[in-house]
């Protein structure tokens, strides 16, 4: 009975944990994107403490609205300051939270207005920002076929280098925005950790899911025997000062269009939805 009931055990264990062929393990780092959400991000914070986790923050420029002269902005600023204390770093993740490529290539938007979105977020996060930029899903950094595209994309990535910023992107999808694959982020993560050996994990700290079972992820992404480390052990251009660039207002942009507030609404639902619960 005993043996069954072992047995029974170890095929349970062993479908939960998806310990890596050869019983490697590899160093990861935590990134969460979308924030700083005024209730989610300071429960994130507390985890990441606990744990004695230095993560990375890649925040939206639109949740501070006219810098830190507009009293409203406070809670936003004051979670950027407990993030830096904490040792965290924080990246830009444009202004809007818009497709830079596709509004590119669908002529959405003018060059100069795309080139502002991307830039102006410096100015107003400078005091905790970090050398790093994450364009939202990754558009414009990948590499297309379309020559077309590519020539938007390399325009992007051209203007994020010559702001002063070092694009980061992830090796791990945790695909924690999707309601639909909620069970499988766990599975998903451990799987891609053995096939990318490692490397950048992304999340969100606006999503509530992500935040309830945070602490259950870490615990089993390390009983894997894996690391969890400071984005430098990928990036080392994190730790670089802040050129004076990326700090510059720039000028004005045209009001942003239409299509593009549409594509950055979604981010203002979660948001929005989230403060409801
Ligand atoms: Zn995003």
């Amino acid at each position: 009975m005993k043996k069954i009931i072992f047995i029974t055990l170890s095929l349970f264990v062993s479908s939960v944990h998806a310990a890596c062929p050869g019983g490697k393990t590899y160093p990861v780092s935590l990134t969460f994107d979308d924030g700083p959400h005024p209730t989610l991000t300071p429960k994130v914070l507390k985890i990441l403490e606990e744990e004695k986790i230095k993560a990375s923050f890649f925040v939206l420029g639109e949740h501070f609205p006219g810098g830190k002269s507009n009293p409203a902005n406070k809670w936003a600023y004051d979670l950027l300051e407990k993030e830096k204390k904490a040792g965290h770093y924080i990246g830009s993740h444009t202004f809007h939270h818009i497709d830079h490529s596709q509004m590119l290539s669908h002529h959405k938007m003018s060059e100069a207005e795309v080139k502002n979105n991307i830039v102006r977020s410096g100015a107003l996060i400078k005091d905790y920002l970090n050398p790093i930029l994450r364009l939202p899903y990754g558009a414009g950094s990948f590499h297309s076929s379309n020559p077309v595209v590519q020539k938007n994309n390399d325009l992007i990535m051209k203007t994020i280098k010559e702001a002063g910023y070092k694009h980061v992107g992830w090796d791990i999808d945790t695909e924690d925005w999707n309601a639909k694959k909620r069970a499988n982020v766990l599975p998903s993560t451990l799987k891609q950790i053995c096939q990318t050996h490692g490397g950048v994990i992304l999340f969100h700290d606006i999503q509530a899911n992500t935040v309830a079972h945070l602490r259950e992820w870490i615990h089993a992404i390390r009983a894997e025997g894996h690391t969890i480390v400071g984005l430098e052990h990928f990036v080392p251009d994190v730790k670089k000062p802040l050129p004076a660039a990326i700090c510059e207002m720039p000028a004005p942009g045209k009001p942003i269009s239409k299509q593009s507030e549409d594509l950055s609404h979604h981010v203002h639902q979660a948001v929005q939805h989230i403060k409801k619960d």
